[in-house]
């Protein structure tokens, strides 16, 4: 698997696409443009990224004066939660809300679930003014859709197995062809395990499937 590609990401505010180094520029610009005239308050624009395939990841902005937990609702409610596992950030006052403890540059870590533990990277990028809302985060942008190789041919899988997993610990996944034979052969003809490929570094990982990063941009609404 090509793991150096850079991937190209969707953009939440005006559904365009991006390359991941050229997105944070375009957010900035793209949303002045969506919030001018609108009542706004100073964000963080952060990105979030799976350290083991930075080909997966998210940007968000968080309200400066949010605390940590908002940001630990959106990666579970975007990216991560199965069945309400604990986690965790790594960092230096994370009792304390975001402005006392973030700058432009903190780069720190997050993981979700001791057990089968996904580890999240997070960057903060910039700050700027965000609209005012109820909500303390917003998702900004996100990869668009990896294609996820076959373990058997190399080529595009249509779904993964949640109990069978590569040497590096990520869930494999079948095309057609060797699904089916994946499943006679592994499972006793039994499909209990196949589950959707997510577009989250957790696909697959203790049974994640989903909603991800779509499905949640649908949920914030039109900016
Ligand atoms: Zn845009
Ligand atoms: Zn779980
Ligand atoms: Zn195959
Ligand atoms: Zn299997």
């Amino acid at each position: 698997m090509a793991r150096k590609q850079q991937t190209k990401g969707i953009c939440c505010l005006c559904g365009s696409s991006v390359g991941k180094a050229a997105m944070t520029k375009h957010l900035l610009e793209c949303n002045a443009k969506h919030t001018a005239e609108k009542k706004t308050q100073p964000a963080y624009m952060i990105r979030a990224e799976f350290p083991y395939d930075k080909r997966y990841w998210l940007t968000f902005d968080a309200s400066v004066t949010a605390s940590f937990s908002a940001i630990d609702s959106l990666l579970r409610n975007a990216w991560l939660e199965c069945c309400g596992h604990m986690s965790e950030f790594s960092i230096a006052g994370k009792q304390s809300k975001l402005e006392q403890v973030l700058e432009v540059g903190t780069i720190f870590a997050y993981e979700y679930d001791f057990g089968s533990t996904t580890d999240v990277l997070l960057t903060v990028l910039a700050t700027h003014e965000a609209p005012v809302s109820k909500k303390a985060t917003r998702l900004l942008s996100y990869n668009t859709p990896l294609e996820i190789p076959c373990a058997e041919c190399g080529e595009p899988a249509i779904e993964i197995c949640s109990e069978c997993y590569s040497e590096e610990g990520m869930p494999q996944a079948y095309c057609k062809t060797h699904l089916k034979q994946h499943i006679k052969v592994e499972h006793d003809n039994d499909d209990y395990s196949m589950m959707p490929i997510i577009n989250s570094p957790r696909a697959g990982v203790c049974g994640y499937d989903g909603p991800g990063p779509e499905a949640y941009a649908k949920t914030q609404g039109k900016p």
